[in-house]
């Protein structure tokens, strides 16, 4: 009853006044870019300056430190944001699910405020984006170079296609958005559009005005790829008992994984920045690597620049027809990535590069520039928040909560949870990633990885992991095991359990997951012992299916 009379009086007062107070919200994301590529990040990369429309955003600004998913992977990132809940509320643990238009909550909930809705892009959430007032979005992954997008027209979803010859897909996704602010725009209402581009997701098929954007430059590497596993770091989770499985988890840059790497990707896929006479066997590991590193990381920021060049033609646009300070802007990825830190690639891991989402907003009327703030927030809290700045209360079955006032103050309310949840599902699928739940807060990083798929089976080595996350920043030292801390994993373990607890992730979904995960919570002598046990069986298992690749099927 509340939330209609309020939007009865937002309606009045628009009437009344005959002007739009409230702000048009434009909601940025590219695939897969990582804070290590934005120059406002300030890392290694920065020095490169892949990102600098994208850069004003935090100049003129707001930027968020501790942003995060709490699955990195796209479809349930996608899911938890135009729903504002977690993978196991809105049912996208992994790639296969959909949201169809009854639960496209965000959008729902905008267009019943009075908003125009727009999603252009990549949508990825398998069914019609029937919520907006106007969708042209990619088929499924879609295409990087030669685009066509799904939109709404005389044939049912998903017939209709228009297709794009010679184009690259973030210049056809800006085009399609500067395209519909020209011919669909109502301006008799404010606009709320999500505009997502394809780029930078693997792989990394940029525009080709961009072929030779960094080729001569050996790009920085992370201090951690090349003694990618010193011996404090990860735990026998990730590296197996005396070390069996560091070949075998985390797909790799160099020559570590055999079954998985782009050591042995790259070559084949982008011959065109490798030296002509490439030849692995008269190389080392080292070369190897730091070819791959070079060929992975040009190809990853070229797709950068051209996002980042295609902003500039979108804010442009908002600036000439006077909109770009009456709206919101939000720029953030789905997730984070791996850009050979640990000597890892893709996202999937809780470790900070792919938990962490960059996210930056501009909205000069209520938000200072030049903030930068450590507050925790989540892409649960995505929607909440947008639905604020529109004016629009949370609603009661979204999970996440809305941080306006953080942008807008600087400040977090004194109640501010200051602690995120996260879990990765897939377990051991595509890139090799076991499964794993944990908790961030400012400090600290608990990860659990229970390791065991849906049904409770396949399993890897269970082990737990802590990282203070002030004092190394990289996570190179694995805390779990040191007595020191017995307190601390004690509390965090509480903390985790009550977070589970309250936000519904009890088990219920696969109690034969939920039976392995309790198994090892307390991680006695006896689930040690077990462990080495599951580490030794695991890599037989997958020796013979390198073997017999037939039978162990790589996904
Ligand atoms: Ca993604």
């Amino acid at each position: 009853m509340k939330k209609i009379l309020i939007i009865v009086f937002a309606t009045l007062m628009t009437q009344f006044t005959g002007a739009e107070s409230r702000p048009n919200i434009l909601f940025i994301m590219s695939d897969d870019h990582t804070s290590q590529a934005i120059g406002a990040y300030g890392s290694r990369l920065a020095k490169l300056n892949p990102s600098p429309t994208i850069d004003r955003l935090a100049k003129e600004g707001i930027l968020f430190e501790n942003a995060f998913c709490s699955n990195a992977i796209c479809a349930p990132s996608r899911a938890t944001i135009i729903t504002g809940q977690y993978a196991h509320t809105c049912g996208v643990h992994d790639l296969r699910g959909g949201i169809e238009g009854g639960r496209q909550h965000l959008a729902r909930e905008m267009k019943k405020a009075g908003y125009q809705t727009a999603m252009i892009g990549k949508w990825h959430l398998k069914r019609e984006p029937a919520a907006f007032d106007y969708y042209c979005v990619l088929p499924g992954q879609g295409k990087f170079h030669d685009p066509e997008f799904r939109i709404q027209g005389e044939k049912p979803w998903p017939k209709n296609l228009i297709k794009f010859p010679g184009q690259h897909s973030s210049d056809a996704i800006t085009d399609q958005t500067l395209k519909w602010f020209k011919e669909k725009r109502d301006d008799s209402k404010p606009f709320f559009l999500m505009h997502h581009y394809k780029a930078p997701h693997d792989y990394f098929e940029h525009a080709h005005r961009y072929n030779d954007y960094l080729s001569d430059i050996d790009i920085p590497k992370p201090e951690n790829l090349i003694k990618s596993h010193p011996a404090s770091f990860g735990s026998i989770a990730t590296r197996g008992y005396q070390d069996e499985l560091i070949p075998h988890i985390g797909t790799s840059i160099g020559n570590r994984n055999p079954r998985r790497s782009y050591a042995v990707d790259l070559p084949k896929r982008f011959p065109q920045d490798y030296p002509k006479d490439y030849d692995p066997a008269k190389l080392t590991d080292k070369q190897i690597q730091h070819l791959a590193y070079n060929a992975y990381l040009r190809k990853y920021l070229r797709c950068v620049k051209g996002v980042d060049d295609n902003l500039k033609r979108l804010f442009s646009y908002l600036e000439k027809i006077g909109q770009l300070d009456n709206t919101v802007i939000i720029y953030t990825g789905d997730q984070g990535f791996m850009l050979g830190e640990h000597d890892y690639q893709d996202k999937r891991w809780m470790y900070e590069e792919a938990m962490r989402m960059p996210l930056l907003i501009r909205y000069p009327k209520t938000i200072k520039a030049g903030q930068r703030v450590d507050s925790i927030v989540g892409n649960v809290d995505f929607a909440p928040t947008m639905l604020d700045f529109a004016g629009i209360k949370t609603p009661g079955y979204m999970q996440g909560r809305s941080f306006k006032s953080i942008c807008e103050t600087g400040v977090e309310p004194s109640n501010w949870p200051n602690e995120a949840y996260y879990r990765y599902w897939m377990h051991m699928a595509h890139h090799d990633n076991p499964g794993h739940v944990g908790i961030r807060t400012k400090e600290w990083k608990l990860i659990y990885f229970y390791g065991a798929d849906y049904q409770g089976l396949n399993q890897t080595p269970p082990a737990w992991e802590l990282y203070n996350m002030k004092n190394d920043p990289f996570e190179s030292t694995n805390l779990y095991d040191d007595p020191k801390y017995t307190d601390t994993i004690a509390n965090l373990k509480n903390r985790l359990a009550s977070l589970r607890s309250s936000i519904g992730d009890d088990g219920r979904d696969f109690p034969k997951t939920e039976k392995v995960l309790q198994e090892f919570w307390d991680y006695d002598a006896s689930d040690r012992e077990k462990a080495r046990r599951l580490s030794t069986e695991f890599l037989k298992r997958r020796l013979e299916s390198l073997e017999n690749p037939s039978k162990g099927k790589k996904k």
